[in-house]
């Protein structure tokens, strides 16, 4: 079974034109083709998620680096700028 691509009622599977709207329905060949495609895009899709997933990580580390170099400046600030007397 099928659906029509155009009005989406149910059809068997192999018939060329839809018979309720009359559309004419994609070839066994080419739904082939686009399952191939869409799994394709859908690993594609994956492998980005992936790649993004180890971006962040790399943000995080990063950024975990920033404040750490951050609260070593400001304490060496607050070394240098303690009014004499201390
Ligand atoms: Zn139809």
């Amino acid at each position: 079974m099928g659906f029509c691509i155009n009005c989406g009622n149910q059809h068997q599977d192999g018939v060329r034109f839809c018979r309720f709207c009359g559309t004419a329905q994609p070839s066994e060949q080419l739904l082939a083709r686009l399952r191939a495609e869409s799994e394709q895009i859908r690993l594609l899709v994956l492998q980005m998620q992936q790649q993004t997933n180890a971006q962040n990580d790399a943000y995080a580390r990063l950024e975990a680096m920033r404040l750490q170099a951050e609260a070593a400046a400001r304490n060496q600030q607050n070394q240098q700028y303690r009014p004499p007397g201390w």
